[in-house]
């Protein structure tokens, strides 16, 4: 039995290995906890506060004693700090010889045999000319790169639209039928995951490959004693999106796409084809250009009385039942067409199925529409069932984890959400000395959120706090579109010259790094910077929350649940909507204070917190900060 205590203490095994090592009590009870849940193989949800060292809490019982280890994290940057940096010093520190893997998405791994179909078919798929200058660049990387995953490729955007020719999709990979089979990243990469002790893996790829779907990944999650969630947080959120079902117009146009490729190949002779994929094409396109709105969620009820819409969708089922019968006599002809046929057939059922008169009952049918796509989609009213049915297919030890999970500390909204029972909950507060460290400030004198100037009062409550500040700050807004506002009016403001970022002017990596060069920076944003984001030190040193994070009550998925949950005579607003708020609040309010020796003022600008019922319970869910509604104080802080 290894000693925890004596691992993490100043001079243990930690302290020699990893840079800036310190002894934190919280730390190691929380070690002492995952480990003693990975022991009795029980399900522990623990909530770290900033600061708490919950990455090495989770590493090294899982190194120690957690046998084969599924780790997930929230986003792929974590998933490569933690791959590349964090389990390669802990296993050092520890000295243990413990096999570590990367798998990500397959979308992330070059695919050998479209990449080959594309070198033979630049003339057609591709229509950008840059993009096609890409190829030789990618080809040469997929012949000298052990690995495939695309990020090592520097040279080739991140988004170029070529990536979407040379990877694989679970539609269009053709598995153990694939004449690129021995030599395929994506599989090499699962082999190395099945073969490893600990295994890196996002959420996205847990809940679409790991645990429901892709059946090259089957094996991991039995093979697993321990799976370990860090960012938790963003969990039921994942797991909505997976649970359900969903068919996009750029799903039927890949379709279109790949047929093409094969028609031209080996179907030349059968002038049937190319002329039902066209016609399919236009049908899907169509059903796109019958909603006029751009970038929007709408409920199916929504388009009840759009005609043009139903028509549109009944011809797109037409078209592909057309295209999936000549695929069926035309199928056997390579091992590319035959996946197109598996394709079309599964694309046509689940059309038929979201079209059905047929009530869902536990799912709801919405519609997202991107710019030039459209996504139909069923998802779950509830995911905790569903979910409750995975966890309790083994005896496995499940950790929870992250800097927010509760609500004053019960737990009892995550767990329900998450169909979690007979859990273990812990708690440790964040070892900052926040009522020194920082002041929460709601300005008094504000409208009510749904003014039709809020965002203008807001904008002039926050201008003496940012000069106050010399800027140095992050503006987080709840919406696109108060964020413009606020840029704008920065803009336009008087004696206001700190710079000012708007969030969208560049990535998330480069705008953070302008940031923390400026030191005295404003930054306007909005979803992207609420979490996930470390700024340390002086150059951070206001965060302005423009209004609480409430979802918006139009969301198709959001108003059927909250409609669910009214209708069985419980409180939605209690039971869903606040403890969701809460969460993203604390999230937001989490970027202020990054390390010990941080100071910050978090303004929050929405009134509701002081003449709301609930507004007490909000900050009080908040770091003990010490709370002022006067500018005087503010300015005397900094
Ligand atoms: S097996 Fe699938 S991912 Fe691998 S090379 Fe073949 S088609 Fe591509």
């Amino acid at each position: 039995m290894f000693n925890l205590e004596s691992i993490f203490s100043c001079d243990g095994l930690l302290s020699n290995q990893i840079a800036g090592f310190r002894m934190r009590p919280q730390q190691l009870a929380m070690a002492q906890a995952i480990a003693d849940a990975i022991a009795k193989r029980q399900i522990l949800v623990a909530e770290a506060g900033t600061g708490t060292g919950k990455t090495l809490a989770y590493l090294v019982p899982a190194l120690l004693e957690g046998g084969k280890v599924i780790i997930s994290t929230g986003t792929k940057t974590l998933q490569d700090q933690l791959f590349r940096r964090d389990l390669p010093s802990v296993r050092a520190a520890l000295k243990v010889p413990v096999t570590i893997a990367l798998l990500k998405g397959r979308a992330n791994y070059i695919c050998h045999y479209h990449l080959e179909k594309s070198l033979q078919d630049t003339h057609l798929s591709f229509i950008n000319r840059e993009e096609i200058q890409y190829l030789p660049l990618i080809e040469r990387y997929a012949r000298n790169s052990k690995e495939g995953d695309k990020s090592g490729l520097s040279e080739v955007p991140e988004n170029a639209a070529i990536w979407q020719h040379v990877t694989s999709t679970r539609d269009n990979c053709l598995g153990s039928e694939c004449p690129s089979y021995k030599k395929c990243f994506v599989i090499e990469a699962r082999k190395q995951a099945m073969m490893a002790d600990i295994v890196v893996v996002n959420h996205h790829l847990f809940f679409a490959d790991v645990m429901l779907r892709d059946e090259g990944l089957s094996e991991l999650l039995p093979a697993c004693n321990t799976v370990i969630f860090d960012e938790a947080h963003q969990l039921p959120e994942t797991a909505s999106l997976f649970f359900g079902e969903s068919l996009s117009t750029n799903q039927l146009l890949d379709l279109a796409r790949d047929t093409k490729v094969e028609a031209i190949q080996v179907a030349k002779d059968f002038t049937d084809l190319p002329n039902a994929i066209a016609i399919m094409e236009k049908a899907a396109r169509d059903l796109r250009l019958t909603i006029i709105e751009d970038n929007t969620r709408i409920a199916l009820s929504a388009v009840k009385h759009n005609a043009g819409f139903h028509k549109a969708l009944k011809v797109l089922l037409e078209k592909l039942s057309d295209l999936n019968k000549l695929l069926e006599n035309q199928a056997e002809r390579s091992e590319g067409l035959e996946n197109c046929r598996q394709r079309a057939a599964q694309h046509l059922r689940q059309l038929q199925q979201w079209h059905a008169e047929t009530e869902m009952h536990d799912h709801v049918r919405w519609i997202e529409v991107y710019h030039q796509a459209l996504q139909l989609n069923a998802t779950p009213l509830s995911i905790a069932e569903i979910f409750q049915k995975q966890i309790m297919a083994s005896s496995r030890a499940w950790i929870f984890t992250s800097a927010t999970l509760s609500i004053k500390k019960d737990f009892t909204h995550y767990n329900a959400e998450m169909g979690l029972a007979d859990v273990q909950t812990a708690c440790w507060d964040s070892p900052y000395n926040y009522p020194e460290q920082a002041l929460l400030y709601v300005p008094t004198g504000l409208p009510e959120p749904h003014h039709k100037r809020y965002t203008d009062y807001v904008v002039q409550a926050a201008l003496p706090v940012l000069r106050a500040s010399r800027g140095r700050a992050f503006f987080l807004c709840t919406s696109l579109k108060a964020m413009h506002r606020v840029y704008e009016l920065l803009l336009a403001a008087d004696a206001f010259d700190f710079p000012l970022l708007l969030q969208g002017q560049g990535s998330r990596t480069y705008m953070l790094e302008r940031f923390r060069q400026m030191d005295n920076g404003v930054l306007i944003a909005s979803q992207s910077f609420w979490e996930g984001v470390d700024v340390r030190g002086e150059a951070l040193s206001l965060v302005i929350i423009d209004k609480l994070p409430f979802a918006p009550p139009d969301d198709p998925v959001l108003s059927a649940r909250i409609e669910k949950i009214n209708s069985e005579g419980r409180n939605a607003f209690m039971e869903y909507q606040l403890p969701r708020t809460v969460i993203n609040l604390k999230q937001g309010a989490g970027r202020l204070i990054r390390d010990e020796t941080d100071r910050g003022v978090l303004m929050i600008c929405d009134p509701r917190l002081t003449t709301k019922a609930y507004g007490k319970q909000i900050w009080q869910s908040l770091p003990p900060m010490r709370r002022t509604r006067e500018l005087t104080e503010v300015e005397r802080f900094f």
